[in-house]
């Protein structure tokens, strides 16, 4: 008999992704690396699982009820997931975004019906930076609550007993490594704990791109970005809820160039089309196969998240004028487009 999963409630569809051995990082490698397809979540993007998470642990305390609305300071994904849970539980979503984000994300979350501020970039220092705004709507706001992803656990909850113990179960217990990049820090810590819980002997790495503070907090103590990224949900500069107490045992810094390399090559060898995210993601992978290969692991296997779907970036990643403002690389295939 088929075991193609039939769920009778659309909610069912967040989580249970698949998971997909990834050939050419494996050969650069030397072993077996994993992705886990996340972008194969409803609102394309691992962030699902952190809005369905939140929005069940405010019901469960009673603060969110009947007709209210959730409303919240994102990049983007966290914000589509939030509109598209809220939708299936009849709540209203207002969500704040810096004005400097993709376009695709910005025109999806209106299409989803959400109610969109956009704020000019600035500071978390500064009251009008989109988090504290966010907050202030949600205190203003009859019937709202703030979903908080950066401090609220009930984001790395989701992966403690979602995606690590999917996992566990899809890897039947072989895995040696997991890594990925942190935004909130929910999934790096999360599935952290959750894979430690199983076997504390699985390696946990941070992947942190250029510009971000945890490759020096992991690696000497010290809160301190050097350089910057163009990558999107990605690069953290404070300890948040989420991080505290993660079980990082090492950290690999990778530069947008390494993460694009990635990119590129999943996209025209291996059929994939994702964000960079997932191209840094896959570069920490490499590093961390090698590692433990070298450190003399019998044919370990290394997992990582492959975050969001580069459709979200047709207008940014996928785009040679743009990728030549940011001094980066033109993929080969779009450099005769203008
Ligand atoms: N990649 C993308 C594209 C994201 O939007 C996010 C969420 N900010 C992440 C990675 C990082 O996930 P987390 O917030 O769980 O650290």
């Amino acid at each position: 008999m088929t075991q193609i999963p039939v769920h009778e409630r659309t909610l069912d569809l967040i989580g249970n992704t698949p998971l997909v051995r990834l050939e050419g990082p494996s050969k650069e490698a030397g072993c077996d690396i994993y992705g886990k397809c996340e972008f194969a979540n409803p609102g394309a993007s691992v962030k699902d699982r952190a809005a369905l998470y939140i929005i069940r642990d405010a019901e469960a305390r009673g603060e969110l009820k009947e007709g209210g609305c959730v409303v919240e300071g994102t990049a983007g994904n966290t914000g589509i997931g939030i509109a598209l849970v809220a939708n299936a539980l009849g709540y209203k979503t207002i969500i704040v975004m810096p004005d400097n984000q993709s376009s695709e994300k910005m025109a999806t979350l209106r299409a989803l019906g959400a109610e969109l501020v956009t704020v000019p970039p600035t500071k978390y220092a500064d009251p009008n930076h989109f988090q504290h705004v966010s907050r202030r709507m949600a205190e203003e706001t009859e019937g709202a609550i703030w979903a908080g992803q950066f401090d609220n656990t009930a984001n790395r909850k989701a992966h403690i007993e979602g995606t690590a113990k999917e996992i566990w179960e899809q890897t039947e217990g072989r895995i040696d490594g997991f890594t990925c990049a942190a935004g909130t820090g929910g999934t790096i810590a999360g599935v952290g704990m959750g894979l430690k819980e199983f076997d504390e002997n699985v390696v946990i790495a941070l992947t942190d791109p250029h510009g971000a503070a945890l490759y020096n907090y992991y690696a000497n103590g010290e809160l301190k970005g050097e350089g910057s990224s163009v990558a999107e949900g990605i690069g953290q500069g404070r300890i948040t809820g989420n991080l505290e107490g993660a079980p990082i045992d090492t950290q690999f810094r990778i530069s947008d160039e390494e993460g694009l390399g990635w990119v590129a090559r999943l996209l025209r060898e291996e059929g994939l089309c994702l964000g960079l995210s997932s191209g840094i993601n896959v570069a920490g992978a490499v590093e961390l196969g090698k590692q433990l290969v070298a450190e003399g692991r019998e044919n370990p296997r290394v997992v990582t998240i492959l975050c969001d779907t580069g459709f979200r970036y047709l207008s940014t990643l996928y785009n040679a004028d743009w990728l030549r403002s940011k001094n980066l690389p033109v993929f080969d295939w779009l450099k005769d487009s203008d």
